[in-house]
């Protein structure tokens, strides 16, 4: 192998600590910054990942609420609980777990919640500050994949970089935070027709479809830097390529990315290792994100925040 692991796990622990020194030093001068995660009927992946915000805020020092709502809740009566948490002065950030209940317009949801408490960014306000240049509250996994970028310590200024996947919460905002940077920016999307026609020369390739293999060595300029965002459950095999089975006769399944690990890592300078690349930063992203949104609702007392402040 010749490619770099692009530790995840360690950049998570040094976001991690720097918002507990933020939060630190901030509290003599704000209010207590305080998560609330609202979650609507039944999902037991959304209350494990619940446990693991409430884990990783209350470790920086940030208070976690979460608040459950009945899966049969009107549309109407969620939105004006939400307004109702744009109005509580004691709450910092708002996180609508998805997926919501069938019925229920995830989009026009989440718009309600004020760009300033919107920490996952997903507030078509806060899309539109980072096409205008001035990103406040980015998507978390958008700016966690920028972060990792830029750890390899390599300039985004100049360099010739491919997004692929053109989603809003992922591949767009990626694009938009290149541009930003002043990196040429090719993004490409399920009708590209030739792939790796547009990454066999980039410097940079960013991949997030949720396609194990996409991205393969040959596809990939040598030294190149690669953060695969995708995450995809496949089944695991022996070395003979069978597939393998738990004790109660169920396939056993590990997680992987859409970038091939094994013909990209020869190639790359630098690579992220799914999992333990993208998922920890995103992870301590909301946490610094939180942040961003306790400096934007008191910009009088400590001025406005920087993009310094928010990479
Ligand atoms: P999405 O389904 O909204 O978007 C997928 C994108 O891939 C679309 O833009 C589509 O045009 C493109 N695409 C589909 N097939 C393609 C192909 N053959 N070639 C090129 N592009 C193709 O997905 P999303 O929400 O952006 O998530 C993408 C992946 O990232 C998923 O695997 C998801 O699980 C993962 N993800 C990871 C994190 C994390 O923290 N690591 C967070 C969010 C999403």
């Amino acid at each position: 192998m010749t490619a770099k692991l692009l530790d995840g796990r360690a950049l998570g622990r040094t976001i991690r600590d720097r918002v507990t020194r933020e939060v630190a030093s901030l509290a003599d001068r704000i209010p207590p910054i305080k998560l609330v995660s609202v979650d609507v009927g039944e999902n037991p992946a959304s209350a494990l990942y619940i446990r693991n915000q409430r884990r990783s805020a209350e470790g920086v020092g940030i208070a976690f609420q979460h608040v459950h709502l009945d899966a049969a809740s009107p549309e109407d009566e969620i939105a004006r609980f939400l307004l109702e948490l744009n109005e509580d002065e004691s709450v910092t950030g708002i996180v609508l777990q998805r997926p919501l209940p069938p019925g229920l317009n995830t989009r026009r949801l989440q718009s309600k919640i004020h760009p300033d408490k919107d920490v996952e960014g997903l507030n078509p306000a806060n899309m539109g500050f980072i096409v205008i240049g001035e990103p406040k509250l980015v998507p978390c996994t958008a700016l966690a994949s920028i972060r990792l970028l830029l750890s390899t310590g390599r300039s985004p200024r100049g360099m010739d970089a491919v997004v692929i996947g053109h989603s809003e919460i992922v591949g767009k905002p990626i694009a938009f935070l290149l541009l930003n940077l002043e990196a040429t920016v090719t993004v490409c999307h399920v009708a590209t027709q030739d792939l790796a026609e547009h990454t066999r020369d980039k410097d940079a390739v960013f991949v997030a479809v949720g396609k194990p293999g996409l991205v393969t060595g040959d596809m990939l300029k040598p030294g190149a830097i690669v953060v695969d965002i995708g995450i995809n459950q496949v089944p695991r095999l022996d070395d003979a390529g069978r597939p393998l089975f738990d004790e109660s006769g169920s396939p056993r399944q590990k997680v992987v990315g859409d970038v091939d690990f094994e013909s990209a890592s020869q190639v790359a300078g630098h690579l992220t290792p799914v999992p333990g690349g993208v998922g920890p930063v995103t992870v301590a992203t909301l946490l610094s994100n939180a942040v961003t949104a306790a400096r934007l609702q008191h910009r009088e007392e400590l001025g406005e925040v920087t993009f310094e402040q928010i990479v």
